[in-house]
């Protein structure tokens, strides 16, 4: 329950529609509880039978025409306040999913990357989407159910007390049996259906990996084993979803038995009665039909049960999420950095992905504003590790990273960000035009300034080229861009940005001789007037750096500009020259 009101308060600002569509349901009760009244009326009066109602003096013709007049009014505006109510229900439910899915989003967005690390994709989609949806049911039918259930167990209930209250005492005998039954039967579900929800969740996963992955899978002809695993899956889902059917498909029956004991017991008893003039027809009639308009809610009961065990089950899904804290988290005084001169200094900094053993252990350094910082070493040496700390996509463990002599925690994240650029080597396409995927950190750029970045990342001649030039579609779907020409995409997003700082991993490249003569042009201007830290293989660049950092697991080794550490003899040294030795032979 403390779930389901979390989610009531979550959505407080749609409570308005919830009220407007209260005021419908209640309006439509209240018409619909006239008809059975007048329908009884309508048979005493055709039966010349005193009703007690104002017009029974009247002409029987006259009487009848005004009950039926009354039924008629009285169902028009139960029609119309229906209308209301499902227009405003499935109004208010819309609005709370939308609300919910945008929640949930954003937390995803804020989350950092030690968060992601560690989600599933498929997990996260099922959230989104299925267990969203079951909310939202929950907002459509769950909510305005239990109301009218309510609203209308009260007033049948004081009605037919008043009609007859032996008759109604005999009824209600029967009430707590299917309440009880509606409730257990529902108790029953909710750990299927949070089986069901993990299930969908687990094939989403398998679904998600074997897509992402599907080169790998068709290069080791992996396709039987992956169709296994996910026909397994499908299987378990398949079964737990025959279980509800089957649990639904006695508990219908029973509850239709259940519900027509009170009926038979109404035509003896009150058939007894209406024999011996103690009741009369209209009024027994009207009791059936009492009687008839709680059968629907009643059976209902186990529905909205069903309903509050599934918004239970999402619900405690999509909390979770909104629940989690980034790790890295903005302080509520974060200043903003402001545009900044680009001085990197690390103190003593250390860093652990998990507690089990240190990444990077007790580094200092400090860049001057512009200078050029080549990372060196072996892999895992902690590079990729040292880059993602300066954009704060970590938190260090000890020590400190400060920009311009600010400490990297006490900034906000996105002004930080706006001063550290990254450009990748492999860099994700969203599906749009080339111009949007260029433009992607800088939307309010126009035309002329994305021409002159991807001229500067001599990317132009090759975008003119192109078909449709800056329109031509890219991403998913769309052309597919080589590594190098990926590689200049992600110079030409990052020079737009224009930050003071910047980060490029060019560790891999293994392009053809003019792409690289192409990338090296413009790396060099990427990097003039910024503080740059750059993991790359290409020689000219680190001989070049102001200063180079050689790692070895997760500690600073050797530490210079190329002609220090070449005099000191040390590992680079050594690496230096074998790399000539290699480049020289390719030669
Ligand atoms: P490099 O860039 O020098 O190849 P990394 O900085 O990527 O090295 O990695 C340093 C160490 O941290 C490696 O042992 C690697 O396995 C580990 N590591 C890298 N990324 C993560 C991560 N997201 N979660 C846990 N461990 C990681």
């Amino acid at each position: 329950m403390r779930i389901i009101l979390r989610l009531i308060i979550f959505v407080r600002s749609r409570w308005a529609w919830l009220a407007g569509a209260f005021v419908c349901l209640a309006l439509s009760t209240g018409f619909a509880l006239i008809i059975p009244r007048m329908l009884g009326t309508g048979i005493d009066t055709a039966l010349r039978v005193e009703s007690g109602f104002l017009w029974w003096s009247l002409p029987r013709e006259t009487a009848i025409m005004l009950v039926a007049g009354t039924v008629i009014v009285a169902s028009s505006l139960r029609g119309a306040a229906d209308y209301g109510r499902t227009y405003l229900s499935q109004t208010v439910s819309q609005k709370v999913s939308y609300d919910i899915r945008n929640a949930f989003y954003e937390r995803l967005q804020r989350l950092s990357f030690a968060y992601h690390d560690h989600a599933q994709t498929g997990q996260l989609m099922s959230r989104a989407t299925v267990d969203v949806e079951a909310i939202r049911m929950f907002f459509a039918m769950g909510i305005i159910g239990l109301l009218e259930l309510a609203i209308l167990l009260v007033a049948i209930t004081a009605i037919l007390l008043t009609l007859n209250w032996q008759l109604a005492l005999m009824t209600f005998l029967f009430m707590p049996a299917i309440g009880w039954r509606a409730i257990t039967f529902s108790s029953r579900l909710r750990p299927i259906w949070l089986r069901i929800q993990e299930l969908m969740a687990a094939l989403g996963t398998i679904l998600e990996e074997s897509l992402t992955g599907i080169r790998v899978v068709k290069v080791f002809t992996r396709q039987k084993h992956e169709g296994q695993k996910f026909a397994d899956q499908a299987t378990l889902l398949y079964n737990e979803h025959i279980g509800v059917a089957r649990q639904m498909a006695i508990n219908m029956p029973l509850m239709l038995l259940l519900m027509s004991m009170p009926t038979v017991l109404i035509l003896w008893y009150g058939g007894r009665q209406v024999i011996n003039g103690v009741m009369t027809i209209g009024d027994l009639t009207t009791f059936i039909l009492y009687l008839g308009m709680m059968v629907m809610p009643v059976r209902r009961l186990g529905m909205i049960g069903n309903l509050l065990s599934r918004t239970q089950s999402a619900g405690q899904r999509i909390l979770e999420i909104l629940d989690t804290e980034s790790a890295v988290k903005e302080k509520p005084d974060a200043i903003e950095l402001g545009k900044v001169e680009g001085r990197v200094s690390l103190e003593k900094v250390s860093f652990a992905y998990d507690s089990m053993s240190p990444t990077l252990d007790n580094i200092s350094f400090d860049v001057k504003p512009g200078a050029l910082v080549a990372l060196l070493g072996g892999s895992g040496s902690g590079k990729s590790t040292i880059a993602n700390l300066i954009p704060r996509f970590y938190d260090v463990t000890a020590g400190a990273i400060k920009i311009d002599g600010i400490d990297i925690r006490d900034v906000t994240l996105a002004s930080l960000r706006q001063n550290v650029g990254i450009a990748q080597q492999d860099i994700f396409l969203f599906s749009g035009t080339i111009r949007d995927n260029i433009a992607y950190g800088a939307v309010s750029a126009n035309a002329d300034q994305v021409e002159a970045v991807a001229k500067a990342a001599y990317l132009h001649e090759y975008i003119i080229g192109l078909p449709e030039g800056y329109e031509t579609w890219v991403g998913e779907r769309g052309l597919t861009l080589s590594g190098g020409e990926k590689q200049r995409l992600s110079i030409a997003r990052t020079l737009l940005i224009n930050p003071s700082i910047l980060i490029l991993d060019d560790s891999t490249s293994s392009v053809d001789a003019e792409t690289e003569h192409l990338i090296r042009q413009a790396l060099s201007l990427l990097i003039k007037g910024r503080t740059t830290f750059i993991i790359t293989h290409r020689l000219p660049i680190i001989k070049n750096a102001d200063l180079i950092l050689m790692l070895d697991k997760g500690r600073v080794i050797e530490m210079g500009n190329h002609d220090e550490l070449m005099s000191n003899e040390g590992v680079y040294h050594q690496i230096y020259q074998s790399q000539l030795v290699t480049s020289d032979d390719s030669q």
